[in-house]
């Protein structure tokens, strides 16, 4: 079998996600493709989800001007797509005197990318705005445009509102060659071929693969895992900026951040590793970032630990993005590596520019441009809540005690589209399973929901891709 598409989107993390929502606004036939049974199974699952103010990147650089431009489309993205996000500010802290050109440095690359509301203030005056912080901080660089989000929540957001305007959406499909054939590509894969006039390469840390396959100029991803720690919810007012080290060659340290949810956040390590889906924690990690994270703020209440987890940067030697037409009709999104996350609708909307202007395609009368998420009951005023539960009694049924999350949630999830097909896709749509007891009591509820909503045997519900079903037969 041979589909047929104007694009072909390889990737649906971030920033595959926000290139189809992007290309959703124009007459375009648009598909994105995943190896994985959902969205957001990536490096998009698994980072700080912080949305960097842009001082960190190389002044010039792509890494720059799409941090800064992202991280003011999530501001406004927020509220038509529907997905949390929180301008809370940055923190970069100095802790030796001799430190400080490192430190100016940073603000004058602030500057330079048109970073707006950064100065550099004192110790004490760090302490005042964060009274957790460490007697040993001398300055610190303040950017108060820095944010954290969501970063399934914002990736749903973005998959929804493609498949609203039409962008069809194939997982469980994986890519493995891309040909040319004189009027665009054929893309093998497990499930068939592909044809697309345009290619778009957003496989993350597999992206080298793909770009290698079309383009003789070669390049290599090394996978850097970062580990983390995560705090219970009654913790994650220790700080309420994101509270930065000054970066190493590795990295921007260790942070210590409140996200979204109200958790408190504590890492990433930087080790380069050989194997990319090697997601797993380490004894050595988990100490390092606790240790490191003790500089900034010496209090951190670790007995209130609730998981760890990892993530694995796509870095390239280069030190840049590469994005943008890298052979006719292919686009590179390639070693998107952090700041990534805050970037992925400002590469959307670079590449979905240069490939309409290219295509000449024209925008949508019809376009759908907002896009609502799915209530989260326990939140709602009483009134508003009552009224919801009396129109649908599962949204009084509480499933996940330690989020609150009801029934009618979970069965929202798996009715959106792109919809919930698994216990990790129920998880980052509504959080079922994300707290105190990680799912420990709440899995076997999840499990009978997806098997009754999908019409599927519960032993074939699966935590994730095929394979990681829950329910095994008894010997
Ligand atoms: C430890 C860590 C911390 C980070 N912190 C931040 C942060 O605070 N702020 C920030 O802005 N950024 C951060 N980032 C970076 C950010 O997470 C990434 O840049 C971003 O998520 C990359 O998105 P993506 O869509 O390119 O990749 P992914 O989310 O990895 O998506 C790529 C998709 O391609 C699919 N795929 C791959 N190969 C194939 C194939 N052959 N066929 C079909 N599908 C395929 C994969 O299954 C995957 O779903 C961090 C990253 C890490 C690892």
């Amino acid at each position: 079998m041979t589909d047929n598409f104007n694009i072909c989107i390889i990737g649906a993390g971030a920033v595959g996600c926000a290139i189809a929502q992007q290309l959703s606004k124009y007459e375009l036939n648009v598909c994105v493709i995943d190896k994985e049974e959902d969205v957001c199974s990536g490096t998009t699952k698994a980072n700080s989800a912080i949305v960097h103010a842009g001082f960190d990147a190389v002044p010039g650089t792509l890494k720059a001007k799409m941090n800064v431009r992202g991280a003011e489309l999530i501001r406004q993205l927020s509220k038509t797509l529907d997905f949390q996000y929180k301008q809370n500010g940055s923190l970069v802290l100095c802790f030796d005197e001799n430190d400080m050109p490192k430190l100016n440095e940073l603000y004058e690359r602030g500057i330079k990318n048109g970073v707006s509301e950064l100065s550099i203030i004192s110790g004490d005056e760090a302490r005042k705005l964060e009274p957790a912080l460490s007697d040993k901080v001398v300055a610190a660089l303040l950017a108060k445009s820095a944010g954290i989000v969501c970063p399934f929540g914002m990736t749903f957001a973005f998959a929804e509102n493609a498949a609203a305007n039409g962008v069809q959406f194939r997982f469980l499909t994986e890519v493995s060659d891309i040909k040319a054939d004189g009027n665009g590509y054929v893309i093998s894969t497990n499930k068939g071929d592909i044809k697309a006039k345009y290619v778009v390469n957003a496989a993350g840390v597999y992206s080298d693969r793909l770009h290698n396959a079309v383009l003789d100029d070669k390049i290599k991803i090394i996978p850097r895992r970062g580990e983390y720690v995560l705090l219970d919810k009654d913790t994650g007012d220790l700080v309420s900026h994101t509270v930065f080290q000054l970066p190493t060659k590795y990295g921007k340290g260790v942070l210590v951040t409140p996200t979204v949810h109200g958790n408190l956040l504590v890492g990433p390590s930087a080790d380069d590793i050989d194997d990319r889906e090697d997601t797993q924690t380490t004894a050595a990690g988990t100490v390092s970032v606790k240790e490191r994270a003790l500089m900034s703020v010496p209090d951190i209440p670790y007995n209130k630990t609730i998981t760890g987890f990892s993530g694995v940067r796509a870095h390239l030697d280069s030190g840049d993005f590469i994005i943008g037409e890298t052979k006719d009709g292919f686009f590179d999104a390639a070693g998107v590596e952090s700041p990534g996350l805050t970037a992925a609708p400002a590469i959307g909307e670079y590449l979905a520019l240069m490939i309409v202007k290219k295509c000449g395609a024209k925008k949508k009368d019809n376009y759908i441009s907002t896009r609502k998420n799915i209530p989260h009951v326990a939140e709602l005023a009483p009134d508003e809540r009552t009224k919801l539960i009396k129109q649908n009694p599962k949204y009084g049924n509480i499933i996940c005690r330690c989020e609150n999350i009801s029934e009618g949630e979970i069965v929202d999830a798996i009715h959106r589209v792109p919809g919930a097909v698994s216990l990790d896709g129920i998880k980052r749509r509504v959080r079922q399973g994300m707290g105190r007891c990680q799912a420990g009591f709440c899995t076997p509820a999840a499990i009978a929901i997806l098997a009754r909503e999908l019409k599927i045997d519960e032993k074939d519900v699966a935590k994730n891709r095929p394979g990681s079903e829950q329910i095994k037969e008894s010997l």
